[in-house]
């Protein structure tokens, strides 16, 4: 276990891992925030960062942290975006769009494939005695 000052209230407290470095107290009274927003979007579709950020008493910064969670998500009729971490389209929650999860959703599959032998067996096998035969050349 691990100590830490949290960054709210400055207090220590024990560190049980997770993205938020806050006490379990702040950390209740964020959930709390969290609901409130919740409720605020939903009663009120419309409203943009600023209105939410300024009716709830939240940081714009905290709630684009929800939205990147996927924790809040955002109507059509809403105006509030944030931008793909790739290529800076605007999307309605997450971190990227839908173009770019998907290529790299592909590549990380590609990936995956290979690192456990997923895949074409007789290239897998090929690649096999290649690093075999390098061995013995050595
Ligand atoms: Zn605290
Ligand atoms: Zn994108």
């Amino acid at each position: 276990m691990e100590v830490r000052n949290c960054k709210s209230c400055g207090r220590l407290y024990n560190y049980i891992g997770g993205t938020y470095r806050l006490c379990p107290e702040c950390m209740r009274k964020l959930e709390d925030k969290f609901q409130e927003v919740k409720e605020y979007i939903e009663e009120n579709p419309r409203s943009d960062m600023r209105q939410i950020s300024e009716e709830c008493d939240v940081g714009t910064k905290q709630i684009e942290q929800w939205i990147r969670e996927e924790r809040l998500t955002f109507s059509e009729e809403s105006p509030i975006g944030i931008a793909c971490e790739v290529c800076g389209r605007s999307i309605k929650t997450g971190r990227f769009c839908d173009k770019c999860k998907e290529s790299m959703a592909n590549k990380l599959g590609s990936m995956y494939g290979s690192a456990v032998g997923i895949g074409n067996p007789d290239e897998e096998r090929a690649k096999r005695q290649k690093a075999r035969m390098r061995f013995l050349d050595k």
